[in-house]
């Protein structure tokens, strides 16, 4: 059974980029509907019961065809949700330290270069999705996935993401997805960034 991690801050602790209702509601109704889902989707699989969500997401063709996109939709919503918690946080620096710092810059050009590039992937996401810094050897770029789909079901590895399904800002900035990145970059958890960065996958 997957559980609903705790957040890592107080409800109330982006504000005033992101509002307290907004992550009171994304995190106790959205991503707790999809564990919920997950596990509904899995109470028949007793065989895969102890499965880590990673493997999950990388071995879907192996599950029963009924079962595969909300297991996907499902896992992915509830891995993806689980990362982006902890890669906000309250009391951020502006940019990440020096490794990360010169990858972006050797990847981008400049960190301005780099925002500006990311801000628009997450502008472009048509309708529901997310955009991703990932790795790929020592290569770092920029994608978006629609839905919930994971990076990691193409082997990239996630390293900074941003949620842009309207239910992660339409209470406060309504159709503004704009004004909610950058009011997002306010908040990135830059330590964790660069603590997955470092982390062998
Ligand atoms: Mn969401």
């Amino acid at each position: 059974m997957f559980t609903l991690p705790p957040l890592p801050y107080d409800y109330a602790a982006l504000e005033p980029f992101i509002d307290e209702e907004t992550m009171r509601l994304h995190h106790t109704k959205h991503h707790a509907a999809y564990v919920q889902n997950l596990n509904d989707a899995l109470k028949t699989q007793t065989e895969l019961e102890n499965m880590d969500i990673i493997n999950l997401i990388r071995n879907l063709k192996k599950l029963p065809p009924e079962i595969q996109n909300k297991v996907k939709n499902n896992a992915g919503g509830h891995l993806n949700h689980s990362a982006f918690w902890k890669m906000m946080g309250p009391k951020p620096r502006k940019e990440p330290s020096k490794s990360l710092l010169a990858s972006i810059k050797k990847n981008f050009k400049s960190f301005k270069e780099f925002q500006e590039l990311f801000t628009a992937a997450a502008l472009g996401r048509f309708g529901s999705g997310w955009a991703w810094l990932v790795v790929e050897g020592k290569k770092l770029s920029i994608i978006s996935t629609a839905n919930q789909d994971s990076p990691i079901s193409e082997n990239k590895k996630p390293i900074l993401a941003l949620d842009v399904w309207e239910h992660a800002y339409y209470l406060r900035y309504q159709n503004r997805r704009s004004d909610y990145i950058d009011a997002w970059w306010n908040v990135v958890n830059w330590e964790e960034v660069e603590r997955l960065y470092k982390e062998k996958s």
